[in-house]
């Protein structure tokens, strides 16, 4: 049972480190690293996994860092890594006043340098406020590089020859630089003084250990100086978490892990727990740890435990939980009022809710954080939505999206989710375009090149169904045929002649229709139009020429009112200058008799 007899109501709790950073820049190698390390250290029993987290106590980090680490400056307990590979959005994960993670390692690539999911990582801790420090990663692969294995940064660097070093430094300036281009500044971490104001840049190979005392002591340091009072906490009190993942557990049915971060959770607790429709009250069946390897015979690879204290992760089985939402917050009942805690947890939904509107997209996302990063994200790109929800693609997202009644609109968003087989099927037939993935911002990139190339396709076939204007001249001495139709050689000033159009002259600025053309031949060959610039005969149905139309005269396309307005106001982008200037023409003889003409 429960030890709380020899608790301090109040104690620190260990501050909770989110991994983050580009795909293979060496997350989970950092976090092997870490502890392997500890395992090496002859300090194995000390280290535990936890679900969904790796909990490092203060002893082993300063067996770890060395001389870099003096216990006895720290009362906090040490650091809970949550476990990131393959879900960078957990970093989007939200607690009650913030995000989860109480602080950070984004992780770069010395070679790679800054890529999208670096630049994503950084905006999310910077909306988050976060405080991080950057691990600039894989110096081990420096040409030249002497490994001395979990070395301090400072007497591998003092080891390295002067080339290797130089070569170092630059592509650490050169992280720096792309950190003050984003607009943090940033230093090596040995010279920042303060790290409220200012990045700390720690060089480390995941590969040799190298630098991984430095980057186990600056984050000790830093969540003990400027996170302690946040790190007080009522341990008796009732525990307070948030959903990781909702999984699927043999002899367990659905069951959510979460990480605690706040009080305690006991076997025998109620809680609520935030779901797809409202909030779900369930009596825990079980808490479950992961067995320790060696433990794990045939029976479950978890071991149940009583109760369970911040800062933790840990699987609770339930009834009821295959509505709960991944990133959701969850609370212990206890000696509460029920709807109390009902409504916290209603509170904390509704802090992460994202505004709908009657038409736009769907959204789907891995968890609420991540849904609501891609919301904020939407607004910034004036993108509406219509639903967003946590989960994969599912065809009842489909049948949402289809019924938008514009085609840029019967869209799903999917970030870091997957799409179900029978929706991308249903995709296909209701032509629903369903994009996907892990980066929020080439994410609404993708949508918005689909959305440009729609609106193109439109204005070509608006441009294709409209009547261009042109004028030409008939040229003297190119009278082919006099009537039935009229065939006369011209010349095109400006814009494009069409076939099947009508042609007007005029008279002062009174527009007289004189015919339809029925035909234009270039050098003997049939054609559609004419450009500006070419010389072409024309067969005019209706005029004779020598009355209603002689040599010399100006003519012109009859453009409907309504074209004119369509071109003047839409398409006066699109169409060639000539085209335009032909068009201004035409209007201005129009307006001068009837100001408000095509207007
Ligand atoms: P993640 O996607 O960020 O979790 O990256 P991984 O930890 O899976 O690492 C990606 C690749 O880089 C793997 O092949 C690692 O072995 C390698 N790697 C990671 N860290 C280092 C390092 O410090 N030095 C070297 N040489 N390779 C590394």
């Amino acid at each position: 049972m429960s030890d709380s007899d020899t608790h301090d109501p109040t104690s620190l709790r260990t501050p909770i480190v989110a991994v983050l950073g580009h795909v293979d820049h060496g997350k989970t190698s950092l976090l092997d690293k870490i502890r392997g390390s500890a395992v090496i250290e002859g300090e194995a029993g000390a280290i535990t996994q936890h679900i969904g987290a790796t909990a490092v106590p203060l002893d082993v980090i300063s067996s770890i860092a060395g001389e870099l680490v003096d216990p006895e400056d720290f009362d906090l307990p040490g650091l809970l890594f949550i476990d990131t590979p393959g879900h960078h959005s957990f970093t989007t994960l939200r607690s009650r006043g913030g995000a989860l993670a109480d602080i950070a390692i984004l992780v770069v690539d010395v070679n790679d340098g800054f890529q999208p999911q670096t630049l994503e990582a950084l905006d999310i801790l910077q909306r988050s406020q976060t405080p991080f420090i950057v691990a600039a990663n894989k110096i081990d692969t420096v040409p030249g590089w002497n490994a001395n294995e979990d070395s301090p940064i400072n007497a591998t660097y003092e080891a390295q020859s002067d080339r290797v070093r130089s070569r170092l430094d630059e592509s650490l300036y050169e992280i720096i630089g792309n950190l003050s281009d984003e607009g943090f500044s940033a230093d090596l971490y040995w010279r920042v003084q303060n790290f409220q104001r200012n990045v700390g840049v720690v060089p480390v190979s995941a590969m040799t250990g190298e630098g991984v005392p430095d980057l186990l002591a600056v984050m000790m340091g830093l969540s003990q100086r400027y996170m302690k009072e946040e790190m007080e906490i009522d341990v008796e009190g009732p525990g307070v978490g948030t959903v990781l993942e909702v999984k699927e557990e043999k002899g367990f049915g659905k069951t959510v892990d979460l990480v605690l971060y706040d009080g305690t959770l006991r076997a025998d607790d109620t809680i609520v727990v935030g779901g797809t429709n409202e909030p779900i009250v369930t009596d825990v069946r079980a808490l479950l740890q992961p067995r320790p390897l060696e433990e794990i015979r045939t029976e479950s690879r978890f071991e149940k435990v009583d109760e369970v204290s911040a800062a933790t992760g840990i699987k609770v089985a339930a009834p009821d939980l295959g509505d709960a939402i991944a990133g959701a917050p969850v609370r212990v009942v206890r000696d509460r009022e029920r709807a109390d805690v009902i409504a916290e947890v209603e509170d904390e939904l509704a802090s992460i809710a994202v505004d709908t509107e009657e038409t736009g997209v769907v959204v789907k996302a891995d968890t609420l954080g991540s849904l609501e990063a891609m919301a904020d994200a939407l607004e910034e790109a004036e993108v509406p939505i219509v639903r967003a929800e946590v989960g994969d693609v599912a065809p009842r997202d489909v049948s949402v999206a289809s019924t938008a009644e514009e085609q840029k609109e019967q869209v799903i968003l999917g970030f870091n989710v997957d799409v179900l087989g029978d929706a991308e099927q249903r995709a296909e037939i209701e032509d629903v375009r369903v994009f996907t993935d892990e980066v929020i911002y080439q994410l609404i990139e993708e949508y918005e090149e689909f959305v440009d190339e729609l609106e193109r396709a439109q204005q070509d076939t608006i441009l294709e169904n409209i009547v261009r204007p042109a004028r030409f001249r008939i040229l003297p001495d190119h009278t082919f045929r006099q009537n039935d139709p009229a065939v006369v050689g011209v010349e095109v000033n400006s814009g494009t002649v069409q076939n099947n159009t009508n042609v007007v002259k005029f008279e002062g600025n009174e527009p007289e229709r004189v015919g339809q053309i029925k035909g234009i031949q270039e050098q003997g060959e049939d054609v559609d139009e004419a450009r500006a610039g070419n010389r072409v005969s024309v067969a005019i149905d209706g005029p004779t020429v020598g009355r209603q139309i002689e040599e010399d005269d100006e003519l012109w396309t009859e453009l409907p009112e309504k074209h004119a307005k369509i071109l003047e106001q839409e398409l006066s982008n699109e169409i060639p200058a000539d085209e335009l200037e032909a068009l201004n023409m035409y209007l201005d003889k129009q307006r001068s008799r009837d100001p408000f003409w095509g207007k």
